[in-house]
Parts: C-alpha cells; structure tokens; sequence
C-alpha cells in the first residue's frame, strides 16, 4: 500500500514509486464552515474528480501549466509533486458569501472588474483574509511567485466564465490554489469543482455549487451531476 502523505477534508495525497508524483484519491467528504458542518455523499468524490479532470484538461489546451498528469480511475489522478502555497486564491465575478457578510455588501452585484483576493491558508485561524504585503512577510510567496499567480488566475477566470456560459452557467466566484515543482515551476494544483466554485444558473441564479450544502437548500449529489450532464452534453 502506497505511504499515505497528507489527508485533507476531501483528499487524500499518497506517494507513488516516481518521487516526481503524488496519487491524490478523492473522499466523498463535504465540509463547510471550516469543519464545523461535515457530512458523507456517496459519489461525491467521482463526481468531483470528474468534473475537475474535464476543467484541468481544458484549461491545459488553453495554456494554463496545472499539476495534473493523468486521471487514472473514477477517484483517483496521477499529478506533478508540487510544494502549496499556502494560499486561497479567490476571484469574485458576482458578490455572495463572505464578501458581502464581511463588509454589508449588497448580494449578486455583477462586477465590472474582478475582485482578486488572496487568502492565509490556515485552519487555526479561519483562513484569515490577507494582502500581497503579509504574504510575503509570511514568507507564503515571494513577489515574483504572487505576481505570475495573480496573472494566471485572472486568465483563468476568463477561461472558466467562458466555458461554464456555455452550458447556461454563470461562474460567481471559485477558489484556486497553486504550487510549486522541485525545479521553481508554478502550477495551478489541488481541483476546480462545484466544491470550490459558485455557480448559478443563467435564467434563473439556481445555485450549482456547495452553497446547497452549505446552506441545507437542495441535495448535493443530484447539483453535482446536473453540473457533470451540463458539461458532458456540450
Ligand atoms: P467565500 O469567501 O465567499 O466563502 O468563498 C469564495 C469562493 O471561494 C467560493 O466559490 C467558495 O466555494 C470558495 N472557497 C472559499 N474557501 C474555500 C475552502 O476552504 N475550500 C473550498 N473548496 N472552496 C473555498
């Protein structure tokens, strides 16, 4: 059996014989509010692993470097040995969630520019909100690191509005982390799924995404799948 390496709220990192590449298997865990709601799914973690491979591969095709190699079966991806920033890397087309909480925004405001924020990833203290400034304080990135990740993830987020309007869905806001190789190369790793996106419906703003769990207002595994035959049918 493979050396279990990390094991997150929905991952687990296993080493594999190449030291260049980890196996990272995907759990049917769902968890909000830092771990405080924690629940199972059965299938979840196919259907995330699904839709992230999908979202890696085109934004491979679209020149976006990621950490992904292969998918290898239904849970399971073969991917490049990154070291994480820790950092949440977040861009906000729409205004929902902790934006509006934090500062009394109103909702759903659509955004003529995005919103890039960047986030200390760090459970003891709530993923706290942070600056350019404090992470390289932190030592989390140096400028140049945060410099290429703040271009690659405004680009991705071209990508990704693009392709989720394709099949009637507006991406309001996603989560992205990064990581970097042995050899100084920076990749777009961890995944791109409804657990780290919100998405609403075009006509009628119905979320798609884990603000059903989050907020008990619809079964998460039907969401999911609607997000996998949207994507599938194009
Ligand atoms: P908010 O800051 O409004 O809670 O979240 C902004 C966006 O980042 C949402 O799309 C949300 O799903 C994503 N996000 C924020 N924190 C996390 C996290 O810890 N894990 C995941 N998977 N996504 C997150």
């Amino acid at each position: 059996m493979a050396e279990l390496l990390y094991e997150g709220k929905a991952k687990q990192v296993y080493a594999t014989e190449n030291p260049d590449q980890y196996l990272i298997h995907n759990k049917d865990d769902a968890t909000a509010g830092n771990g405080v709601k924690h629940d199972q799914f059965a299938g979840k973690g196919v259907l995330n692993n699904t839709i992230s491979c999908i979202i890696f591969n085109m934004l491979e095709e679209a020149g976006i470097k990621t950490h992904l190699i292969e998918k290898l079966n239904e849970r399971d991806v073969l991917v490049k040995k990154v070291d994480i920033f820790p950092l949440e890397v977040i861009i906000r087309n729409i205004t929902t969630g902790s934006f509006c909480k934090r500062l009394g925004a109103p909702e759903g405001k659509v955004l003529a520019e995005p919103i890039y924020e960047l986030c200390y990833k760090n459970d003891d203290f709530g993923d706290p909100l942070i600056n350019e400034d404090h992470a390289v304080v932190l030592e989390l990135a140096n400028r140049e690191e945060l410099a290429f990740i703040k271009e690659a993830t405004l680009k991705i987020n071209e990508l990704l509005k693009a392709f989720f309007l394709e099949f009637n869905l507006k991406l309001v806001d996603f989560k992205i982390e990064f990581g970097k190789t042995a050899d100084g190369e920076i990749l777009l790793a961890d995944e791109i799924s409804p657990d780290s996106c919100r998405l609403w419906d075009v006509e009628t703003n119905q979320k798609y995404d884990k603000d059903v769990f989050r907020q008990d207002i619809g079964d998460l595994i039907e969401t999911y799948k609607e997000v996998l035959a949207r994507m599938e049918k194009k």
